[in-house]
């Protein structure tokens, strides 16, 4: 918006009387040439009074009372003029405080600071320097004598568009208590202000010092007014405002429909289209852009739909950055099949779309897609790697994760700390220890080491990894830890079994005056119930309940469930079950059958194993169970029923799989499999390993798998079990006093449990197994979990 003399003498803030016609004239043309020139006030007319009628043309003006700080006589000499133009130079140039502030000395030197158009400049310019200075300009503007409201309001818009945009409002408070006159033009910068920030009490003032002051007939005022609102959630005042105004331009139009999508009131939108369209102001494309982005972010499929439908029906022209917005709407929506095909249409196709097109893949669990979008990629930015590298972390595939995070930087992109976490718990899911601490060395080497939930993932990923002691001396080293630092580090050890130093260090962190939360004592309890700690256990539930007023969550029901029934506590596991105010899931009743399977109670574990089978019918476990016990009790039919059950139903025994790392590169085995480049070697040494072990005492133990398979099916179903193949693929390599380090995705079995520990006496080696709930460290034939999983 334009505010020159002409406007402002329209305002009443100024008088009008005692000016002729003549003199009315005069003062539009002196508007004018002020207007042109802007703030070369005085300097700037004695320059272009040959051009008119000078001296009424200074006297209109004094009578305007404009120019209150001319000096007098208006003879300008050249040097004056030449210095004025040389600090406006200097001023445009300048680029720091300190050079403004030198500049400042200059003109208070120069006697040229009764200027207040060059003060102002000087004002300004300390607003828009790369890092600027409001409080010197403030400071400078408050001791200026009554500013022009023109030159103020200069101000106030530099400043509402600033990055503290509260500064116009605090400015805006002191002229008024300094009496500096305050205009309808002032208004607009300030609400525009207030939108900003959503300063509702200062926006509401300004209403009502607008309508005081007659100014709220203004239409820019109104506007504001209706953005204000909308911006601070009053969506009804917004559109109270916006019915009032006798005239709406297209931006009105705009903050009004951009106000109903923010406060999700998509209902609303299109009737106030409509109304547009009758009240004959044309929607342009960026109204439409903006519904359609606002439905995606929302996720709102059915009102982007609709949306579209109008779109399509009104014949409007869809040009590029509404066939953008689209395809976002309809990726961000998760419908795939619409994003497709209006993204295959679409070129060129831009990183934003694209990255969208990933993530909507993604989500979708449809990696391959989002994969093939990327590689199509001619550009990529770092968000768009992020996205990919973060849905392999999180997915299936975390090795890609990690191949991805090196293409990336051998393109030169730069990772941020969103990045890092997923390579981090890439890391921590393949428990791959030499990547691990090649990502490590990264993080060093690139400042990332000071971050906090950098730290706490690469406690996590330590532990997952097998290496409490890096995971500790992680710990050790960090300067700043929160309560996630503390109860990572409780959980690594809980589930390396460790259960006393979780409980050391959870009496430290209270020493310290960490407050515990809910993950915390899922840590605590879950260190208990795989020790054996019933009475520490108990305690610790009770202690979470009573003294942390932390309501118990299914997880810490869950992990007493678990303490009870390792313990051969089952009618008190149970009972815990009865009494849990939520309903107990597949995890809880799959614990307490698996607790009656170590213990052999049939009764008990066959009503667990139908409770697993109502939430999952397709719970292969369970069925195992079920026709186990059937066997043993030679309950044939029994067990036929069951069999037929699980062919029926598709049930397949979930296939074990298991990685162990070599040399950085990541195998992978799955159970009975034949796809190793080096599977005649690796099942020689399994027959060569069996053979060995059965020396030392090893025979198969049967009660792992189904029992009416046929004998090499049992062989198959035992021997060929995927951890055993890791190790072997191990054993081919591995020395004495080596580590082998293997990551099952199930519970390791009794059967493949004696055979590593067995193995480790044998072979005089460390393995170390990181099953789906917890770690097992066999040496010189013993397990770290004492036979207690
Ligand atoms: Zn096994
Ligand atoms: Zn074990």
């Amino acid at each position: 918006m334009q505010v020159g003399m002409s406007d402002i003498g329209s305002t009443p803030i100024r008088g009008e009387s005692g000016l002729g016609r003549n003199g009315q004239r005069t003062r539009r043309v002196a508007g004018r040439l002020i207007d042109i020139v802007g703030y070369l006030d005085w300097v700037a007319m004695s320059l272009l009074c040959p051009l008119h009628d000078s001296h009424k043309l200074i006297n209109t003006i004094s009578t305007m009372n404009v120019m209150t700080t001319i000096p007098q006589p208006i003879v300008c000499s050249t040097v004056h003029m030449n210095r004025y133009s040389h600090l406006l130079t200097s001023l445009s140039a300048s680029s720091s405080l300190s050079h403004v502030k030198q500049i400042h000395a200059q003109i208070l030197r120069s006697g040229l600071d009764r200027s207040n158009s060059l003060i102002i400049k000087l004002v300004l310019s300390a607003c828009t320097l790369y890092s600027p200075s409001f409080d010197y300009a403030l400071s400078v503007f408050y001791q200026m004598h009554n500013p022009e409201p023109h030159l103020s309001n200069k101000l106030l818009r530099e400043l509402s568009r600033s990055i503290k945009p509260e500064k116009a409002l605090l400015a805006y408070a002191k002229m008024r208590e300094q009496g500096f006159i305050v205009d309808s033009f002032s208004l607009p910068p300030l609400l525009k202000a207030s939108t900003r920030i959503s300063a509702l009490s200062e926006g509401m003032e300004l209403h009502g010092f607008a309508s005081k002051m007659d100014f709220v007939s203004d239409p820019f005022v109104q506007t504001g007014l209706v953005a204000m609102y909308s911006a601070c959630g009053h969506i009804e005042d917004a559109r109270l405002m916006f019915d009032k105004m006798p005239e709406r331009d297209i931006v009105a139009w705009n903050i009004m429909i951009d106000g109903y999508c923010g406060s999700g009131l998509y209902h609303s939108v299109l009737p106030l289209i409509e109304e547009m369209k009758r009240s004959n102001v044309k929607p342009d494309e960026k109204i439409f852009s903006t519904v359609v982005s606002a439905c995606g972010r929302a996720g709102n499929l059915d009102f982007g739909k609709a949306f579209h439908e109008f779109i399509t029906e009104n014949e409007v022209m869809v040009d590029y950055n509404l066939q953008c917005a689209l395809v976002i709407m309809y990726a961000g929506c998760g419908s795939m099949d619409m994003a497709t095909n209006m993204f295959k249409n679409l070129s060129p196709k831009n990183i934003v779309v694209s990255t969208a097109m990933i993530t909507g893949y993604s989500k979708a669990g449809q990696i391959e897609a989002a994969r093939l979008i990327f590689d199509q990629m001619t550009e990529k930015d770092l968000i768009c790697w992020s996205a990919m590298i973060s849905r392999y972390a999180d997915g299936v595939q975390p090795q890609k994760a990690l191949q991805l995070f090196d293409k990336m930087l051998t393109s030169g992109v730069k990772p941020d700390q969103v990045t890092m976490l997923s390579v981090i718990s890439a890391c921590a899911s393949l428990g791959a220890l030499d990547n691990a601490i090649t990502i490590q060395s990264y993080i060093d080497e690139n400042r990332f080491s000071g971050v906090l939930p950098v730290n706490n993932a690469l406690i996590d990923m330590y532990a997952k990894c097998g290496e409490l002691d890096r995971a500790r001396q992680v710990f050790a080293q960090m300067h700043k830890r929160n309560v996630i630092t503390w109860s990572s580090m409780i959980g690594a050890y809980a589930v390396h079994g460790d259960a006393s130093n979780a409980l050391d260090l959870f009496h430290e962190m209270k020493s310290q005056k960490v407050e515990p939360n809910s993950v915390t004592f899922v840590g605590l309890l879950y260190a208990c119930s795989h020790a054996g700690l019933v009475e520490e256990g108990r305690k610790i539930f009770a202690s979470m309940v009573n003294d942390y007023n932390i309501t118990p969550k299914r997880e810490h029901y869950g992990c007493m469930v678990d303490l009870y029934g390792r313990a051969n506590l089952l009618k008190e596991a149970l009972e815990v079950i009865e009494q849990m105010p939520m309903a107990p899931n597949v995890v809880i009743w799959g614990s307490l059958m698996a607790a009656c399977r170590i213990y052999n109670e049939v009764e008990l574990g066959e009503f667990a194993a139908k409770q697993v089978l109502e939430l999952d019918p397709c719970h292969d476990g369970a069925h195992i169970f079920l026709s186990n016990i059937y066997a043993k009790e030679r309950k044939w039919e029994n067990v036929g029923e069951i069999r037929k059950l699980m062919q029926n139903k598709g049930v397949v025994k979930q296939r074990g799989c298991s990685r162990i790392e070599q040399d950085g590169e990541i195998h992978e085995f799955l159970t009975a499999d034949k796809t190793h480049a080096r599977v005649n070697e690796i099942y020689e040494k399994l027959d060569a390993v069996v053979s060995e072990l059965e020396v030392a005492g090893y025979t198969p133990n049967m009660s792992c798998v189904l029992v009416d398979l046929d004998e090499e099916e049992k062989t198959k179903a035992l021997l060929w079990h995927s951890e055993k193949l890791a190790l072997c693929f191990g054993l081919l390599r591995q020395k004495r006093g080596s580590c082998i380090r293997i990551i099952k995705n199930l519970r390791v079995c009794e059967d493949c449990h004696n055979f590593m520990k067995l193995a480790s006496k044998v072979y005089g080696v460390q393995i170390i197994v990181r099953d789906r709930t917890r770690f097992h460290r066999y040496e010189d034939g013993v397990c770290s979990c004492k036979d207690y999983w």
